[in-house]
């Protein structure tokens, strides 16, 4: 896992690289389109970004695919995302008012403080938003 902050990728680009993670193949740039709601020049500038800092190759007449790269960096933003929503469900929130709250603010949650508050509730296997990867966690003792 290389060395990244996780501030890198603005809120927009998150819900791409979860998007391409959860299709697991080749995405056409129409279907990232409709899925996101955003209209094809948008999502083809979005995308050109995301090539040029490295997290999709394009395939050509094909449309795009997450880079290893793109993917540790998904599966990065897939950790956060649950780690946050388990957080707030112990606060009162229900799994889908965590969920959605998470969604507004994930992007400005750095590494360092999800992988802190990770190890301090003991790493958990899973949220209401799905199973936690902790391959990005670099601190405590991963069961
Ligand atoms: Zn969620
Ligand atoms: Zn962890």
């Amino acid at each position: 896992m290389e060395v990244f902050t996780g501030l890198e990728v603005s809120p927009r680009k998150v819900d791409y690289l979860k998007f391409l993670l959860k299709k697991e193949e080749t995405v056409r740039t129409t279907d990232i389109s409709s899925e996101l709601k955003v209209d094809p020049s948008t999502t083809t500038k979005t995308l050109a970004d995301l090539a040029s800092q490295g997290y999709v190759d394009h395939v050509p007449y094909r449309g795009v695919r997450l880079t290893e790269r793109g993917k540790e960096y998904a599966q990065f933003l897939i950790h956060r995302h649950n780690i946050l929503s388990l957080l707030l469900t112990h606060y009162g929130l229900s799994a889908e008012e965590s969920c959605h709250e998470v969604s507004r603010f994930e992007a400005y949650v750095s590494r360092d403080a999800v992988e802190k508050i990770c190890a301090s509730m003991g790493h958990p296997a899973v949220s209401a938003c799905g199973k936690i990867p902790h391959g990005s966690c670099r601190i405590g003792d991963i069961a």
